[in-house]
């Protein structure tokens, strides 16, 4: 029987699963990711995890709690700064000592340090690492790295063409094709394991779709535009996942075919509480974009949050139809002067 490391559905999974699936197969490792989120695993995570954790930190341990059982291993790795001279959210920084303390009878984890703060030089440490584990080749190791490297770079690529990672996305990307109405964007900004898991999310983005629109995210636009747009901040933005969504607003403001923008935060989330009030003041000031912003927590219902949205889509059919975009509380609602 193979060894079996598991993956939890959670967190950074929507980011790098395709990189880490790829190289631990090619350990012969079997990897095993957790379920889809579901009405268990939240009240597991929320039931282990510390009272005052954001609620995506609270599902990614029942997501753990979920595997531990079933695998000889478990990847939790301790992102530092995934940019160079950027920050990740500090709960990431010590998400495998927050997970062991909390979580009893868990399999053996690996806790890869990633910090990319200086430069990338100490990666191939890391990659012997994670994969000393396994085998003690050197030139397997590496070899696999290089082959899943490649992969997740066809991966990106899929996403700046507009793939979306929901859920269970795995290889999916591979036979993916472009396809949706250019003319009738929405931009949805959010963390990816909040836009991307469809339990917290509410299932928003296949929502969206439904009514007919294409729906980007900060992830389907281009890393060099992103950078370009954030970069008019006075000072620059030093976490990664706040950056990229001023710049996605930013963007998301000057583009016509763009109808609203809608920003979904998690209750408790720091960085949000920044990024949303500053998302939020510069398009109220500076464009006629209509903009919502919805926030979930473990108590959010379904409907209330669906009530929300469909008013949101009734008002940006309204003021294109009616009102050309003007909105109703007039070009300064903040004043004439704003600070951010
Ligand atoms: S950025 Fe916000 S949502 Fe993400 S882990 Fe940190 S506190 Fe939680």
């Amino acid at each position: 029987m193979p060894v079996r490391i598991g993956i939890p559905r959670g967190l950074l999974y929507y980011y790098y699963y395709p990189l880490w699936e790829k190289f631990f197969t090619l350990l012969d490792v079997e990897v095993v990711v957790s379920d889809k989120t579901n009405n268990q695993i939240v009240v597991e995570g929320v039931r282990n995890c510390v009272e005052d954790s954001c609620l995506p930190v609270k599902i990614y341990h029942g997501h753990v709690m979920n595997l531990k059982d079933r695998v000889d291993y478990i990847l939790i790795p301790k992102m530092m700064s995934i940019q160079k001279k950027e920050f990740i959210c500090p709960k990431f920084c010590g998400l495998p000592e927050m997970v062991r303390h909390s979580l009893q009878d868990l399999p053996v984890v690996i806790e890869p340090t990633i910090d990319f703060w200086k430069s990338k030089e100490n990666l191939m440490e890391t990659v012997y690492e994670m994969g000393g584990c396994f085998t003690g080749n050197k030139n397997k190791m590496k070899d696999a790295f290089q082959k899943a490297l490649a992969a997740f770079n066809e991966y990106k690529k899929a996403v700046k063409k507009g793939f979306l990672p929901i859920d269970d996305f795995s290889g999916q990307w591979t036979s993916w094709n472009h396809s949706g109405n250019n003319e009738n964007k929405i931009l949805v900004l959010g963390h990816p394991y909040v836009l991307y898991d469809s339990y917290i999310s509410m299932n928003l983005i296949n929502k969206l779709r439904r009514y007919g629109f294409t729906v980007i995210t900060e992830d389907n636009i281009d890393n060099e535009v992103i950078h370009e747009k954030a970069a008019i901040m006075d000072k620059r933005m030093f976490w990664t996942f706040g950056r990229k969504m001023l710049g996605a607003a930013f963007y998301g403001m000057e583009q016509e075919d763009i109808k609203g923008i809608l920003y979904l935060s998690s209750f408790v989330c720091g960085i949000d509480s920044v990024i949303c009030e500053i998302v939020e003041r510069r398009i109220r000031r500076d464009s006629k974009k209509p903009f919502a912003l919805l926030t979930v927590d473990e108590h959010t219902g379904e409907a209330g949050f669906d009530t929300r949205l469909e008013a949101f889509i009734d008002m940006m059919k309204w003021r294109e139809n009616n009102e050309s975009y003007v909105p109703a509380h007039g070009k300064y609602i903040f004043g004439r002067k704003s600070l951010i």
